[in-house]
């Protein structure tokens, strides 16, 4: 009877009370808190999802939007540093809602012709910025995907029969990364049939970086063992310290050991943009044989935007990826212009993400995305300083490029449990969310500065409330 009561609202109405909604959240998108914490009992009973619903009610569609707004971390606040991603950038944000209404699958230039050409657009632009001269590339749906995918061609390019006929009866393969590579390996290694137990975790140094002797004898041994080392996947910058290995010296061993060599850039493969960072972290990448980098890290395009890059000749992926029924979706009416891009993804449907990705391109350009990351490195200086400079606080890692790994000093044996409770008291505050993570033991926080309107004051205000509640806390523990 309610329901009947109000009045039903039109498509444009509809569309209008959106674009409301949409505006006034982004106007205070980086005022008050960063969260309204409840807890999952408190939060359910607040969204109530069981409750029916009348076909067609847009009010009640309107409230749980209203509640999902209310209720999530505003990723765009100043205090959210707690991931490698924060708020988007506007551009990529117009982008996706032009994605969402006008929905369709960037798998067929039939079913996708505008996205198709700007896809190839931004892939020629990648590949002649990251200098890969004999390449191609695809847009995925992010770096856990596009090792993956590396690691598959590498593997099919190793055993060509591998596509085939499987890697029954083959030789082994072995996979070599960091101790410090992002747990993707591990799955690429589960999926591509590799195994877990034969990616092989080389130690690190002080720095983080991969010990080029230690990876050396790894290779010694699986050769000894008749074991094949197809692929290495140097991290560029590592999730937790920031460490880049060293592409120059991996190259001087792939010479040597004729392995695939990958680079994760899905966090620090960002300096790419500034001729000075990349001199200082990705020395030699243009020789790698392929490359991946998140958009949606620090060049802040909107979640997901992912793209991967191969120096392997233009008809690799067809030759290691592409399978499957050709009859129904990939046709050649307009094969003679443009390849369609599903044909070599490990997906059917594709979701456009290229749109967001050339808006930001075309908005921000190389330049202004060099100054972006350029400014990041130096609030992360900056913020190193206020850590040393701090009579509280003290670095757990040096820094060696963006991550800012520290914590608050307090006694040996309680330290860990100290700082979570920091951490803690700080989320379910509101005030602010940092990330935490393990270096050896020893439990850090890890600054990231992702949001392109930080500033000095901002980093500043952050440690200022960290070390207020630090010892309000203090103060408590030691009553
Ligand atoms: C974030 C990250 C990944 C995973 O990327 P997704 O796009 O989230 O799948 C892989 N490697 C490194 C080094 C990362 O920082």
């Amino acid at each position: 009877m309610q329901a009947q009561a109000r009045e039903k609202m039109n498509d444009n109405a509809v569309l209008k009370q959106l674009m409301t909604m949409v505006q006034d959240y982004y106007g205070s998108r980086r005022d008050g808190k960063f969260l309204e914490y409840k807890s999952p009992l408190e939060l359910a009973q607040i969204l109530h999802l069981d409750k029916s619903t009348e076909p067609g009610d847009w009010h009640e569609i309107f409230r749980w939007l209203e509640k999902y707004l209310a209720y999530s971390i505003k990723s765009d606040h100043p205090f959210f540093v707690n991931r490698m991603w924060s708020g988007a950038n506007l551009p990529s944000i117009v982008g996706e809602i032009i994605t969402a209404v006008s929905n369709t699958s960037a798998c067929t230039y039939e079913s996708a012709p505008v996205s198709t050409l700007m896809e190839k657009y931004m892939i020629d632009q990648m590949l002649d910025l990251v200098g890969f001269t004999d390449g191609e590339g695809q847009m995925t749906t992010g770096s856990s995907n596009a090792n993956m995918i590396a690691m598959m061609a590498a593997r099919n390019t190793s055993i060509s029969s591998a596509k085939h006929s499987g890697l029954f009866g083959q030789q082994q393969l072995f996979a070599f990364v960091g101790g410090n590579a992002h747990y993707s390996m591990d799955k690429a290694a589960n999926i591509t049939g590799i195994g877990i137990d034969h990616l092989i975790k080389v130690p690190h140094g002080i720095r983080g970086e991969m010990e080029m002797d230690d990876l050396k004898r790894a290779m010694d041994q699986v050769l000894a063992d008749g074991g094949v080392p197809f692929f290495v996947a140097a991290t560029a910058g590592t999730t937790v310290r920031g460490s880049y290995d060293s592409i120059e010296q991996l190259l001087e061993l792939r010479d040597r050991y004729h392995f695939w060599l990958h680079v994760d850039g899905a966090w620090g493969g960002a300096v790419v943009v500034s001729e000075k960072l990349r001199k200082r972290y990705l020395n030699g990448l243009e020789h790698a044989d392929s490359f991946t980098c998140d958009f949606h890290k620090m060049f802040g395009s909107s979640l997901m935007c992912n793209i991967l890059l191969i120096n392997r000749g233009n008809q690799l992926f067809d030759r290691v990826l592409a399978a499957g029924d050709g009859s129904y979706l990939f046709r050649d009416e307009h094969d003679s212009e443009v390849d369609d891009l599903g044909a070599v993804s490990l997906q059917c449907g594709r979701r456009v993400d290229s749109l967001k990705w050339f808006l930001d391109w075309k908005f921000f350009g190389r330049e202004g995305f060099c100054r972006r990351i350029e400014g990041y490195l130096e609030l992360c200086e900056y913020a190193e300083k206020l850590v040393d400079g701090s009579e509280v606080l003290e670095m757990v890692a040096p820094r060696t490029s963006f991550n800012v790994c520290f914590r608050f000093k307090f006694a040996e044996e309680e330290v860990n449990n100290f700082n979570l409770a920091i951490r803690t008291r700080l989320y379910q505050q509101g005030t602010c969310l940092v990330g935490i993570a393990y270096i050896e033991s020893d439990l850090c926080m890890r600054l990231l500065v992702t949001d392109p309107a930080a500033a000095r004051e901002d980093i500043y205000a952050f440690f200022q409330s960290l070390i207020e509640t630090g010892r309000i806390i203090q103060q408590e523990w030691e009553r």
